[in-house]
């Protein structure tokens, strides 16, 4: 059976142009790119070509990119450097729906007895602006806010907060996970001091990630010891995931304009579909600022796992709530923060598209759910209890 992949803010695949550009440094160009000798010395020059690549798609210069191992990783760089260049300072802010990159690495903050603050957002999964001005600080070391949500694919206003925060001198971290590569971006129109990318949500390997560090932002490192990454990441660097994300970015950076358009399209021709032809479904997030793959619906009164299952049944792949929570059914906290009703955050499915996609899978996609939500009302409790009126109390 063939699989029909609409799990892409989970992860993506990797496109092979990346992986045709990574084999050579697996066995044939396998030297250290710190060692004296040219069979070595090269290796460095092609990741430097990779660090401008990467430069390239978010609009900064080659020098500020750091490459890590992933975009937790970057995540956590950037908190744990801010907190260790403001050594006085105690106060994180953040928002109640970030990645558990983010919000996890806050919590293990405040054990260590910081002050985190987690701004709310509104019933749309947008922040508020003013709730952000009412909690600054002059003990504040870092506001930490992502660019777009992982699970309703919101976009947050980065450039507003950016000038308001470069006003106050307060150090600005974006994880900027799910809208690099979506859509256009450019570090130069946005006041961010740190950014964080991740390979494996743009066509390249799991494993590789980024952070983009403003030139003039004071750094401290995460990981110490050798002098690689200029002295900013040590660790021998991961040639052959490097080279890839260098691809992957060189690709985005080329497509961009032409992509958006089209997964777009796909994704809004999905979403009117089962809007229109599943009763009591609903978008989940601001349909106005969204990512354009990004579609969270709510099929009210069944349960999200259980339309998971049977369209694994047809090789059709979503999520319901973040990949990175969906081990357990504890509900997504993204919903819960935008006190969407119970009955809805249990039957939420997560369709995210990539340019791999096409249109017969999003018309497989289309043909299958009616049918499938209708028969799960039927023997569901929750859908006995929408044919009641009673529902369920949230
Ligand atoms: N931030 C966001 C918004 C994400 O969606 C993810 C992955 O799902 C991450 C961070 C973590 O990235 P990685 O899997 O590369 O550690």
């Amino acid at each position: 059976m063939k699989t029909l992949y609409f799990d892409n803010n989970a992860t993506t695949q990797v496109a092979q142009e990346v992986l045709d550009s990574m084999l050579p440094y697996f066995r044939e160009f396998y030297g250290n790119p710190s060692s004296m000798h040219t069979f070595g010395g090269q290796i460095y020059r092609k990741i430097e070509e990779a660090r401008e690549q990467v430069a390239l798609l978010i609009g900064s210069d080659p020098d500020e990119i750091i490459f890590t191992s992933c975009g937790t990783e970057s995540n956590n760089t950037a908190i744990m450097s801010a907190i260790e260049t403001n050594p006085t300072k105690k106060h994180v802010i953040t928002t109640k729906v970030e990645h558990p990159a983010v919000l996890n690495f806050c919590k293990h903050l405040s054990r260590k007895g910081y002050r985190v603050t987690y701004l709310p957002v509104d019933s749309k999964g947008r922040l508020e602006i003013d709730s952000l001005l009412q909690v600054i600080d002059d003990d504040l070391a870092l506001v930490s806010i992502m660019h777009a949500n992982n699970e309703t694919g919101v976009i947050f206003p980065i450039e507003k907060i950016g000038h308001i925060l470069k006003e106050r001198k307060v150090v600005f971290h974006t994880d900027a996970v799910q809208i690099v590569g979506k859509l256009p971006i450019n570090v130069k129109d946005l006041p961010v001091d740190m950014l964080t990318l991740s390979g494996h949500k743009i066509h390249a390997p799991k494993g590789i990630g980024a952070l983009y560090v403003r030139k003039g932002t004071r750094f401290y490192p995460y990981l110490i010891g050798g002098h690689q990454e200029n002295g900013r990441r040590a660790g021998t660097e991961n040639v052959a995931f490097i080279i890839g994300l260098g691809k992957a970015c060189e690709i985005a950076a080329k497509s961009i304009q032409k992509e958006v358009g089209f997964v777009k399209h796909l994704r809004d021709k999905l979403e009117n579909s089962l809007l229109s032809n599943c009763p009591d479904a609903s978008i989940n997030g601001d349909k106005e600022n969204r990512l354009p793959n990004t579609s969270n619906i709510s099929f009210e009164f069944v349960e999200g796992e259980a339309i998971l299952l049977l369209l694994n049944e047809y090789g059709i792949c979503a999520s319901s709530g973040s990949a990175c929570t969906s081990g357990s059914l504890e509900p997504s906290h993204v919903l819960r923060a935008m006190g969407v009703r119970n009955t809805a955050i249990h039957g939420s499915v997560r369709f995210s598209l990539s340019r791999y996609n096409q249109e017969r899978e999003v018309d497989k996609v289309i043909e299958v759910m009616p049918e499938i939500i209708k028969n799960l009302r039927l023997i569901s409790p929750f859908g006995q209890e929408r044919l009641t009126g009673k529902g369920y109390a949230s």
